[in-house]
């Protein structure tokens, strides 16, 4: 079996997992990415290009408290999107711990190569 490349749904790095790393994953494994620590969970598993992952969440360090927290789809859809200084879209969300505002800014999808380079 060949190595399969999945795309962070969130940062667009590429994972690889190798045959035999994918032989140890069933449906409902989590896989982390090593890039920005978001979790996937695995949904399908068959062979071949029969894979399928759903993201669970992103995990993301306050920068106020230091804590860890999970941002999760619905906290994202619930997070009002605003315009940050250098014109990249961020998304406001409150830190569990000390509520403070944090910005989250997400790469925009992978191929459609928005903006001027950093
Ligand atoms: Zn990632
Ligand atoms: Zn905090």
């Amino acid at each position: 079996m060949a190595t399969l490349e999945i795309d962070c749904p969130v940062c667009g790095e590429v994972l690889e997992l190798g045959a035999e790393d994918r032989a140890q994953l069933h449906p409902g494994d989590v896989i982390v990415c090593d890039s920005c620590s978001a979790e996937m969970e695995v949904t399908r598993n068959g062979g071949g290009e029969d894979f399928e992952l759903e993201l669970l969440g992103i995990l993301t360090e306050c920068p106020s408290c230091g804590e860890e927290f999970e941002v999760t789809d619905e906290l994202l859809s619930a997070a009002p999107v605003i315009e940050s200084a250098d014109g990249a879209a961020v998304s406001l969300v409150d830190c569990p711990h000390c509520h403070a505002r944090i910005e989250l800014e997400f790469e925009p999808e992978a191929g459609e190569a928005a903006g001027p380079a950093r």
